[in-house]
């Protein structure tokens, strides 16, 4: 299957504050160098996203906040949308789904990306319901009387990518842009230890680095040798 065109809006949206750059990253810096407005929705605080028992959860939050900022930048010049919700504790219902159905009408993409909702076997929460929230506000968003009193002009998006696919269908290029997706993940640097495993205490810490260069690249790397996200492409929407 061809790869897409690049859209003339793009919104992602994921869980937790690096989740976009995982599924998505290499995708959205092609897309945004050719022209395409992107736009990230994080759907949590980030909250949990620490292995220190004592550590500030408040000040974890602040940093996630720009890691994520930063990473959108590094990526793809994005804007980024906060959704708030506390990490780990993310429900796929009415708030979140209203919250999904705002940011579509007001962003308007022609491309919508997120977890896949379908994907067997996966132990996240935040990821399940990341992914429900993403097709179910989809279908509020294309619909005029759905969430009356919130506003904004109801808008159908002509594609949605699932990423982490349970049985994907498409492939998106990143041959030109896995350093880009991989600077955007190191942005997140409160995740090196626990998400990345990146000793940032190592004695040499740029071998951990390139270690996980080399992690991300033979993940996305194709039979022909070249390097692919993996979607799910739903286009009846
Ligand atoms: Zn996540």
């Amino acid at each position: 299957m061809n790869p897409l065109a690049a859209p003339r809006c793009a919104l992602a949206i994921g869980a937790h504050p690096d989740d976009i750059e995982f599924g998505a990253g290499g995708t959205l810096a092609r897309w945004s160098a050719a022209g395409t407005e992107v736009h990230l929705l994080v759907l949590t605080d980030g909250s949990k996203g620490t292995w220190d028992a004592a550590d500030d959860l408040d000040r974890l939050v602040a940093t996630r906040v720009d890691e994520a900022r930063a990473a959108a930048t590094t990526l793809a010049r994005a804007t980024v949308h906060f959704g708030g919700f506390v990490d780990g504790e993310l429900e796929s219902g009415a708030a979140t789904r209203r919250v999904v159905c705002a940011t579509i009408r007001t962003v308007r993409p022609d491309v919508v990306l997120g977890h896949d909702p379908w994907q067997r076997y996966r132990l996240h929460p935040d990821h399940r319901h990341a992914g429900w929230a993403t097709v179910d506000g989809i279908v509020a968003a294309r619909d005029p009387h759905f969430f009356p009193g919130l506003g904004g002009v109801h808008h159908r998006p002509d594609a949605l990518l699932l990423f982490e696919a349970d049985e994907p269908n498409h492939t998106e290029p990143i041959d030109t842009t896995i350093d880009a997706k991989i600077d955007a993940l190191l942005c997140h640097r409160s995740q090196w230890r626990s998400t990345m495993d990146v000793d940032a205490g190592a004695s040499d810490v740029d071998a951990e680095i390139a270690r996980f260069r080399e992690r991300v690249t033979a993940a996305a790397r194709t039979d022909d040798g070249h390097l692919v996200e993996r979607y799910r492409l739903l286009t009846e929407l």
